[in-house]
């Protein structure tokens, strides 16, 4: 789950982080009363998205007094802001950071994530600060300083201050970095998340270092234990199937293709993507059913995934072992009975009773084609698909 940048900038500064006076606004008479709060303009406006790039797309705006600040406030909100990270459709926003204006000297780039490959968590930093990162990491990855975190000591001071001479800081700026490291790597534990990120960190020319910007992601299998963090939670923000998903307890992740894909089983659902994909064929999702996958599961995945205009057919494909092939059989007629499909269904069943399970899906009278193997069953929906298409 990701959270809003006011939202992370209050975490961090409850951890010791320093970042410049401001306030949310859900409304341009609010953006006014807390321009005039903060004291002498200019101000920044910011929309508050889940998306960064709003520099470069009109997302973030100067405004010289409280007036302006309403203006531009009045302006931003109710509007869908498109960046280069929210795709065309862009993003709604529905509240501003009202912040002061703080005088850059220069901008830097420090985040936090987990290091796949080493399985630990790693501190990025960069003189290279305000811009696209993955663009820095393509182009000159060597400018990027990475340190990692051992299990039970964490980031330790040593290393932050590594991180702050690779940004090139010097002097007493060095040990103010390195606090700012262990704060980000703090909140990143704290809070569980995928990625804690601070772009840019400026120091200003008065010599102080402050958060811009600050980006948290939550690792929504931790979100159980952090209601104060599901209570942050912008539904708007969402993809609608993500949101969906989550209301029915399915493991779901939307993808970019056309075929909607219900599986048992994490693995098989990996395998299966591969396979549309090897013969051409864009999977539109995961969705893993569980192994269990209930009546009630399978009529959900089917129900979420039919209601996706982007889903041009499903391809159903489970492996019976405890749970056994007739019971998802049955599952699967039930569901279309509960709300039938417009759109080709191929299902491919193999394992405990699958003899059984194909009696049932045969005999049902539903439009259901069968697949005896994966390879057939991909390339059977990839075949229906581009038909319709
Ligand atoms: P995004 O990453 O979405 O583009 P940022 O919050 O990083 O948004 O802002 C983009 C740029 O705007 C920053 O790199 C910085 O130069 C400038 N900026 C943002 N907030 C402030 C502020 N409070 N004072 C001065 N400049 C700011
Ligand atoms: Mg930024």
């Amino acid at each position: 789950m990701n959270i809003h940048e006011y939202q992370a900038k209050e975490i961090l500064s409850r951890l010791g982080m320093r970042i410049p006076r401001g306030r949310v606004a859900f409304t341009a008479k609010e953006a006014e009363v807390i321009a005039q709060s903060i004291g002498q303009g200019p101000y920044v406006v910011k929309a508050q998205i889940h998306a960064g790039g709003r520099g470069k797309s009109g997302g973030i705006r100067l405004a010289k007094d409280p007036v302006e600040a309403r203006q531009i406030a009045w302006e931003m909100i109710g509007i869908r802001l498109v960046t280069p990270q929210t795709g065309p459709e862009g993003k709604p926003v529905s509240r501003v950071l009202i912040e002061e204006t703080v005088p850059i000297a220069q901008e830097f780039y420090l985040g936090v994530t987990i290091d796949r490959t080493l399985g630990k968590v790693v501190v990025l930093g960069s003189a290279e600060g305000g811009m696209d990162i993955e663009e820095v990491a393509a182009r000159s990855p060597e400018k990027i300083r990475q340190v990692h975190a051992e299990a039970g000591c964490g980031v330790t001071q040593f290393q932050g201050r590594k991180i702050a001479l690779a940004m090139g800081l010097e002097g007493g700026i060095i040990g103010k970095a390195a606090t700012i490291v262990s704060a980000l790597y703090q909140g990143f534990m704290e809070y569980d998340c995928t990625l804690a990120e601070i772009n840019p960190l400026v120091l200003t020319e008065g010599g102080d270092l402050l958060a811009l910007d600050a980006k948290m992601n939550i690792d929504d299998n931790a979100l159980f234990r952090h209601p104060e963090i599901l209570a942050m939670r912008d539904v708007e923000q969402e993809d609608p199937r993500d949101t969906e998903a989550m209301r029915l307890g399915l493991n779901f992740a939307p993808l970019s293709g056309n075929i909607g894909c219900i599986v048992n089983g994490a693995g098989l659902g990996m395998a299966t993507l591969d396979i549309l994909n090897y013969y051409g064929g864009k999977p539109a999702n995961f969705l893993d059913a569980g192994a269990g996958a209930s009546k009630e599961v399978i009529r959900n995945a089917f129900r979420l995934l039919s209601s996706d205009p982007r889903v041009k057919g499903i391809l159903v494909n489970m492996f019976g072992g405890i749970t056994r092939c007739d019971s998802y059989a049955l599952g699967i007629v039930d569901a279309l009975k509960a709300k039938p499909l417009t759109i080709p269904l191929v299902v491919r069943l193999e394992g405990t009773n699958v003899e059984l399970g194909r009696k049932i899906l045969a005999e049902s009278g539903l439009d259901i084609l069968y697949a005896g193997d994966m390879r057939e069953a991909a390339q059977k929906i990839i075949e229906l698909v581009n038909k319709k298409e």
